[in-house]
């Protein structure tokens, strides 16, 4: 995997680091054509986050999220997006191509091992469709996440 993912991996929430370099490494040997992994985005602080949502409100731009900080999974680091990184230097976000012709969509066979470790799919969304997104099953509503004590700005789970 990349460097860039390896970083944010380090910074996602501890409990599911091990887990999430399972999951890249899984998806890395399944897709066996010119497509990799990579992270995007992990963990996004509050004041990262408030920065996004100030973005089309009272910072130029259009709106990107409807989410102040605290208000995101990706906030308490049990979200990750991710892309599919083509010959180390092309981006994709095709969740239909199938780069190494196994006549299932990379992004699918990807979609597969996230769930098999408990990650739920932001594609499967009934309403708004994230589809690059995906979150820690049980760990996904950040109304509960917001109450939990926090220690060195990570949420305390045990
Ligand atoms: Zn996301």
């Amino acid at each position: 995997m990349d460097t860039i993912t390896q970083k944010r991996i380090e910074q996602l929430h501890p409990m599911v680091r091990e887990e999430m370099k399972k999951i890249i490494t899984e998806c890395n040997t399944v897709l066996t054509g010119k497509a990799k992994v990579r992270i995007t985005q992990g963990l996004r602080t509050f004041e990262e986050q408030n920065a996004l949502y100030a973005k089309g409100r009272t910072s130029p731009g259009a709106k990107v999220t409807n989410a102040k900080g605290g208000q995101s999974v990706h906030n308490y680091g049990f979200a990750v997006d991710i892309c599919l990184f083509i010959e180390n230097k092309e981006v994709s976000w095709d969740i239909a191509k199938d780069w190494d012709n196994d006549k299932i969509a990379d992004w699918l066979e990807c979609v597969a091992i996230f769930n098999k470790y408990g990650w739920d799919w932001g594609g499967n969304w009934k309403k708004f469709k994230d589809y690059p997104h995906f979150e820690k099953r049980g760990f996904n509503d950040w109304r509960k996440l917001s109450k939990l004590k926090q220690v060195n700005g990570y949420i305390v789970t045990k």
